[in-house]
């Protein structure tokens, strides 16, 4: 698994690179975010979970996309939409942070 992020949408803020537990993304002097050990990332999604520009994408594996399948995430106040778009389709799961506990 890996990610792609979009430099035209990075605004900076550095809250990917927080997170990242394997601290695999790094800025460039744009303050950019990029990610410079592709291989070594194991799709835990906290940098996407974290970015406030929609900036980065996530590479589905085989078994749940596959085909150049990818997940964005975007949020607003307490719904996280998370955007699945596979080959010839595009599915969206709404989840609600308030409603987190209530399982
Ligand atoms: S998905 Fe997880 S391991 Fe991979 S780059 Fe993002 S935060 Fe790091
Ligand atoms: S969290 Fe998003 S906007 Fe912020 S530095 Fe990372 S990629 Fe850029």
């Amino acid at each position: 698994m890996s990610i792609q992020i979009d430099k035209d949408m990075c605004c900076g803020c550095r809250r990917c690179s927080a997170v990242c537990p394997g601290m695999l993304i790094e800025h460039d002097a744009d303050k950019k975010a990029q990610i410079v050990y592709p291989k070594d990332c194991w799709g835990c999604a906290s940098c996407l979970k974290e970015c406030p520009a929609g900036a980065i994408k996530f590479y589905l594996a085989a078994d749940i996309g596959g085909h150049g399948a990818v997940m964005q995430i975007k949020r607003q106040g307490n719904i996280t939409q998370w955007i699945i778009n596979k080959e010839n389709s595009t599915t969206i799961i709404k989840t609600d942070s308030k409603a987190a506990n209530k399982y």
